[in-house]
């Protein structure tokens, strides 16, 4: 097996990366490239080709051809399928390297990002499971003498552009349902963190993936990003990253009319009841927003507590955040690694002096840690009102707000009181109340007690801000395929009055 351009190590020689457009790794056509930062030892660690427009179209123009042209158009969805089953396999054979190319790249914690390589490869799986059974109707037409059925059609090229805190995930949520429903794929990942996505370039040709159906075009998102949503030839963009560039982008991609999936931001809930085994509701609170540095869109950064619990649950919280182990995320004890890019190290010491001017009472932490140039302590206010800026939008690093309330109705309230809805956590022992909970609450993913559990069977998405569309599951297919109706008039008999409608 033959893996280029790099193996990763912790050394100190800088690794060059290049496009992979067509099957081939290339250089940039304006032979630029950017510096590529490991946010743990605030040192450049890769270069980056710095993408434009032409090479966007090659890539385009490379996807076009091998999903209409070349050896995947003629394929069998079941021999497509197994294509995609020998590329999980080669994740799966992969998944420490990548994992540690990760790290590398945006400092999450080798334990989770190693997790979410070992789970990647199910993705592959399931979606190559489907592509075979993507079926249409018979639909029973009430138009005597005709035969009607609905047939399914790849939608056309897509274009991923994809956020620096988990890229080969999102690979897996994009790319193998776009496979599966027949598209190929150009990515545009986040130029923070774009090596493992060049990376598992070479994985998809060593899989026998036909050349065209995965390009990689690294770069900025104004220049190779906006390149991609503008072409004419792009017909779906994919899109996960912050609500505000999700806004630019959809507005941008009506322009040629395109698809747009949106998987945004959030200001997630995470709602614990009086009645909650207290123990497991302090741990999903702790998972929730400590996790990944709170780098994540599903982090349960408002902490919703009944009154008659707050005091002792917020304690717990404290002591937990004050003896998190902060420092290399390489190491296996390791709780809370730096903050990715210096952009968002910044974002969230802003948030934090935000949260105090606002008149949020700070419990713990509350700046930078002084385990490495890009670490900030978790941090917990209570206090807090949901009208708060630090209730409302979203940091995206270690920060909690514990926010009060007396009752149920109280609850849903506050919890719903965001332009945001992407997911929720409720914690309770009541069967009624978890019921009633799941359905109040406005958020595509509903958690009870549990928090953070995502699978590749299970959907997943955002209402109100937080996106359009769902990835995962049988609904993620429907993002990638077009609807064909096909009518047969069976008669032949000449049409009655042709200047009406039948
Ligand atoms: P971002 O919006 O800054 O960037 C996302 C991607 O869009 C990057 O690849 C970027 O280069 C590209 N981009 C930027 N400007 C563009 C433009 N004008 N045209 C085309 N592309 C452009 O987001 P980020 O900072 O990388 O990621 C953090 C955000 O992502 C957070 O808001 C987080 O909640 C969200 N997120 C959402 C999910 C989800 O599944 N809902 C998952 C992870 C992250």
């Amino acid at each position: 097996m033959t893996v280029e351009p790099i193996s990763v190590n912790t050394a100190k020689e800088v690794v060059t990366y290049r496009h992979f457009i067509n099957g081939a790794y290339v250089d940039p056509l304006n032979g630029e490239w950017f510096d590529s930062i490991d946010p743990y030892r605030n040192e450049v660690w890769a270069r980056i080709p710095r993408g434009s427009a032409a090479d966007i179209d090659n890539a385009v123009a490379a996807a076009k051809c091998a999903m209409t042209e070349g050896p995947w158009a003629t394929m069998t969805p079941s021999v497509r399928g197994k294509l995609m089953r020998r590329l999980g396999d080669l994740v799966a054979e992969n998944a420490e390297r990548l994992a540690k190319i990760e790290v590398r790249d945006n400092g999450k914690l080798m334990s989770e990002m190693l997790g979410q390589l070992r789970y990647h490869p199910e993705w592959w799986y399931y979606f190559a499971g489907l592509a075979d059974k993507i079926e249409g109707s018979v639909i029973p037409v009430d138009k005597p003498d005709h035969f009607a059925f609905t047939d399914h059609e790849p939608v056309g090229v897509v274009g991923a552009l994809t956020a620096w805190n988990s890229p080969l995930l999102f690979i897996a949520f994009k790319c193998a349902p776009a496979f599966a429903a027949g598209c190929a794929v150009v990515i545009k990942p986040s130029e923070f963190t774009s090596a493992s996505t060049l990376e598992f370039a070479a994985l998809t040709r060593d899989a026998g993936i036909p050349d065209g159906m995965f390009n990689v075009v690294a770069g900025h998102g104004a220049e190779a990003g906006s390149a991609l949503v503008d072409h004419p030839d792009v017909a779906k963009i994919t899109f996960t990253g912050s609500d505000t560039t999700g806004a630019m982008v959809y507005s941008q991609a009506a322009k040629t009319m395109k698809r747009v999936s949106l998987e945004l931001g959030g200001k997630s809930p995470n709602i614990i009841f009086a009645d909650a085994n207290l123990d497991a509701a302090a741990a999903g609170a702790v998972s929730g927003i400590f996790a990944a540095t709170g780098q994540t869109c599903i982090a349960g950064s408002r902490l919703l507590v009944q009154n008659s619990i707050k005091e002792e649950m917020t304690e717990r919280l404290v002591e937990m955040a004050k003896t998190a182990k902060i420092g290399d995320p390489m190491s296996p004890d390791t709780n809370i690694g730096p903050v990715t890019t210096a952009p968002q190290y910044q974002k969230i010491l802003d948030y934090i002096d935000i949260a105090k001017s606002e008149g949020a009472r700070l419990l713990a932490g509350g700046g930078p840690s002084d385990a490495g140039p890009q670490f900030v302590q978790p941090t917990i206010f209570t206090d807090v009102d949901n009208a708060m800026r630090i209730a409302q939008e979203e940091v995206f690093g270690p920060v909690l707000s514990i926010i009060g309330f007396d009752d149920e109705d109280e609850a849903v309230r506050i919890g719903n009181d965001v332009i945001y809805g992407l997911a929720a956590g409720v914690w309770t022992q009541n069967i009624g109340r978890a019921h009633r909970m799941a359905k109040a609450l406005k958020a595509g993913t509903v958690w009870v007690n549990t928090y953070r559990a995502v699978s590749y069977l299970m959907p997943f998405g955002g209402m109100k801000h937080s996106g359009l569309g769902r990835e995962n599951g049988l609904d993620a297919i429907k993002e990638y395929l077009e609807v064909k109706s096909v009518w047969i008039n069976t008669s032949d008999d000449a049409p009655g009055n042709p200047f009406v409608m039948r």
